[in-house]
């Protein structure tokens, strides 16, 4: 790929002492087939837009290599946060973005698990060789159901609901191919901020779909995607599918992760699209597996799966960071993507 910067060598010693990632309290038999819905819907177990940005400044605070920038406002004017890492701005850098679709909450409690992990000492090899950047929440409002409509028929049990829509029922992941004058705020200062700000190699967009897409039938924990508008560039889709080889290698072979491909559009409107075009950007689309909240019953997700889904996040964000900072992504295997077979009844959107 056109990589814009050089990847410097590493001592592995730095890179094996980061890969013991902490656990999470990890269910036997937490996929597959068992049970279907998992439980009741709770919101309860996570982090309110408010608990989030007080976790970040408790980090921020601990760690000397993190610094925290509000990249713009919501529509009802939350601040909205991206975690920084950057030793070295000639180093390649990745970007994790989670809750374009505020219902989506899981992978942003992984993404806070990783940023914790970050801070544990066991990273600076990493960090100094690889820039890191994490938005963790893009779509606040609809992660706190502070909405201009109803969400009466969702699921979740108590007072809040999570919706995937900005606060004017927009789907911020339908905004990537406009100018940015003409976008809702949460994607204009994505683009603005971030894209056109920071020189951005990779990108995984995290996302959960419903609970019922499967290959070689056996439910999936999740499913990934490359670009697949027919515009990008050969070498932006090629760093994206060794993204992927990175992100399949690690889950596929924990006895407990199942990475089907996912079946998506090839819309310039969307992100994995919309990033890699205008950008140059590497994307990633990773879809896992249930919603934390909806008004059907198919799309949402009990909290017996919680345990796993983020793990999963953990693994995938630990795991590329480090091929990303040793290099190895570079010769990374992309021909799993020839024989992935692609995910069935899949009713949700990306
Ligand atoms: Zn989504």
């Amino acid at each position: 790929m056109s990589m814009k910067k050089k990847v410097l060598s590493i001592s592995l010693s730095g890179l094996m002492a980061f890969g013991a990632v902490t656990a999470v309290g990890l269910p036997v038999g937490a996929v597959g087939n068992g049970p279907n819905v998992g439980g009741s819907i709770q919101t309860s177990i996570l982090h309110t837009y408010e608990s989030m940005v007080d976790y970040l400044k408790v980090q921020e605070a601990k760690q000397k290599a993190l610094e925290l920038e509000v990249i713009g406002q919501t529509v009802k004017g939350r601040d909205i946060y991206m975690a920084k890492y950057i030793s070295n701005p000639e180093n390649p850098t990745i970007l994790f973005l989670t809750q374009q679709h505020g219902n989506e909450q899981l992978t942003t409690e992984g993404a806070l698990e990783f940023i914790k992990h970050l801070g544990t000492g066991k990273t600076k090899g990493v960090l100094d060789h690889v820039n890191i950047l994490v938005i963790p929440m893009l779509n606040a409002d609809g992660a706190m159901g502070d909405v201009n409509f109803s969400l009466d028929d969702y699921l979740a049990d108590g007072d809040r609901h999570l919706t995937r829509y900005n606060a004017d029922g927009i789907d911020i992941n339908r905004e990537h191919d406009k100018a940015t004058g003409d976008m809702v705020p949460e994607a204009r200062v994505l683009h603005e901020n971030v894209f056109q700000k920071y020189d951005i190699d990779y990108m995984i967009d995290l996302h959960h779909q419903g609970t019922r897409s499967a290959t070689d039938g056996e439910l999936v924990s999740g499913s990934i995607l490359y670009p697949t508008n027919p515009n990008v560039d050969p070498d932006v889709l090629e760093g994206s599918k060794k993204l992927g080889s990175i992100v399949y290698n690690t889950l596929e072979p924990t006895g407990w992760g199942h990475i089907g491909k996912y079946v998506g559009g090839t819309g310039a409107n969307i992100g994995r699209n919309g990033a890699a075009l205008r950008y140059d950007i590497s994307t990633l689309l990773f879809e896992m597996r249930g919603m934390s909240d909806h008004s059907y019953e198919s799309y949402a997700l009990g909290q017996k799966s919680n345990g796993y889904l983020i793990k999963q996040t953990i693994k995938t964000l630990d795991s590329t960071v480090r091929a990303i900072a040793d290099g190895s992504i570079e010769t990374a295997d992309t021909s799993f993507w020839d024989t992935l077979p692609e995910q069935r009844n899949s009713p949700a959107e990306e």
